[in-house]
């Protein structure tokens, strides 16, 4: 039988060993996965509300809890990881709460006697999802899809299992039948047999490009919508009428929260020449004292990456970006200690056909672009394979707007670190992944959009 053993990225500890399921015991659990979404989808909205805000309740209840489990098994700074939590329950209560609105059929004036869209659900969704929000990227899937009428089963990333059955826990214990939300154990070799089945309708995916490639391929041989959350390299915009205090203190958070291991993270700073220099150096000090520590100190300001390859990759990327000419003004050393750690980095003198300029860089390495003027740094910005968050750090907000509206990429923001917030839709462009969650875009992904009309 295969096993995954969960490794605590801090200490390189081992924390528990899994048993994967078999490919049969997969079938059966995607097979009664379908048996459960018969019945679930004629449950009345009421009812999905109501567990739906049992599930928040047990968000808040296990807040700890869970934020310990998160903590251990990827090394998130365990504030962070409470944040993560109180945020699920945010989403549910966002769901349970409008739910109605969300779904309400549309009446269209024609020339029939009656004639609307209604929205029904679909079937079971397979979630492949990862590891740097565990409990966060599965509710945002889940919720909505649970809302609908569909049934959810679950593969989530390995380092993380005790997230997955934590979550499903939490299903069962705020009273889901069982089938509506499931866990399935089992590594990615078996994903392609998953899609394929004849029970799953439809795959949404969070991770990274290559996976996202993979999958794609088969739901599209398979004929099966697919929503794709993929990597980014977010840039933003710093223009030279900002206040450096405020763009700086934005950047290191942004750079460093998550340990550096968000999508929507700031990743390139595009920073117009008048203030390169004074920038670089602001940031380098508070980049430089910013705490690095144990994920479970409450005064640490970041901790170690998820894995010990992760960290090796990205480490790969900054050595790589040096030889090409990139310039190391902070980090860039594997710090003599257990565990995945990597110090914050910063990397300047940058130009497109670099690795830290053309790749996305999950860490906390941040890339710094000097520009001549706004046009020059709205077309560096856009020169990217990526388009999934960006952002523009101004003193004058219309002047930010005016260049937010032409970043090539699903969410940017002024003069605020990119968030996903479950009233606005979420997801990317280019090789960013395609499709949208969360508010009404989000919920009607996985969906049949269906006209009806009365003559
Ligand atoms: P990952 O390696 O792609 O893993 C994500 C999930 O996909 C895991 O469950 C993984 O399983 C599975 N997987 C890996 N390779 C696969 C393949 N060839 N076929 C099918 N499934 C496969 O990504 P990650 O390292 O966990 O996460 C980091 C990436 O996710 C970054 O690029 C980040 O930007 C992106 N991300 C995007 C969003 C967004 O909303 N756009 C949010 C968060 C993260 P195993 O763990 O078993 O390999």
């Amino acid at each position: 039988m295969k096993t995954i053993t969960t490794i605590n990225p801090a200490t390189e500890e081992e924390i528990t060993t899994y048993n994967r399921i078999s490919e049969k015991t997969t079938k059966e659990k995607v097979a009664k996965a379908n048996e459960a979404y018969k019945s679930w989808k004629k449950t009345s909205l009421e009812e999905r509300s109501k567990l739906m805000h049992k599930l928040a309740d047990i968000f808040d209840n296990n807040k700890e809890k869970y934020a310990q489990l998160a903590t251990q098994e990827m090394g998130k700074v365990i504030e962070q990881s409470r944040k993560e939590i109180e945020k699920c329950a945010l989403i549910c209560r966002y769901y349970a709460d409008n739910i109605t609105e969300l779904l309400a059929d549309k009446i269209v004036e024609t020339e029939a006697s009656k004639s609307y869209v209604t929205f029904q659900p679909l079937g079971v969704t397979l979630a492949i999802m990862p590891w740097n929000f565990p409990f966060y990227q599965v509710v945002r899937f889940a919720a909505p899809a649970v809302m609908t009428g569909n049934t959810g089963v679950l593969k989530h990333a390995s380092n993380v299992q005790g997230c997955a059955f934590a979550l499903e826990e939490a299903f069962s214990e705020a009273g889901f039948p069982e089938g509506v939300f499931t866990n399935l154990n089992v590594a990615s070799d078996a994903i392609e047999a998953i899609i394929e089945d004849k029970n799953i309708v439809a795959v949404t995916l969070t991770g990274s490009e290559p996976a996202g490639r993979a999958v794609a391929k088969t739901a599209g041989e398979n004929l099966k919508k697919t929503v794709l959350e993929l990597g980014g390299s977010d840039a933003y915009i710093v223009l030279e009428d900002v206040d450096l205090e405020k763009a700086t203190d934005m950047a290191t958070f942004g750079r460093l929260q998550n340990n550096g291991q968000t999508c929507i993270a700031a990743k390139r700073f595009i920073v117009l020449e008048e203030i390169y220099d004074d920038f670089l150096k602001l940031f380098t000090k508070k980049m430089k004292a910013a705490k690095m520590g144990a994920p479970t100190d409450e005064d640490v300001y970041y901790g170690p990456l998820a894995r010990i390859d992760l960290r090796n990759e990205i480490h790969e990327q900054v050595e790589k970006t040096v030889q090409q000419g990139g310039k190391l003004i902070l980090g860039g050393k594997i710090p003599d200690r257990k565990g995945a750690y990597y110090p914050a980095t910063i990397l300047a003198n940058l130009k497109p056909g670099m690795t830290a300029f053309d790749e996305e860089l999950f860490g906390p390495v941040a890339s710094v672009i000097k520009a001549k003027n706004e046009e020059e740094a709205i077309e560096l910005a856009n020169n990217s394979s990526f388009g999934l968050g960006s952002g523009v750090l101004t003193g004058n907000s219309k002047r930010g707007e005016k260049i937010a509206l032409q970043l090539e990429a699903g969410n940017s923001f002024v003069n605020k670190l990119v968030t996903s917030d479950p009233r606005l839709p979420f997801g990317g462009i280019k090789n960013s992944g395609y499709g949208r969650e969360l508010s009404s875009y989000g919920i009607r992904e996985f969906v049949n959009t269906k006209s009806i009309w009365i003559d």
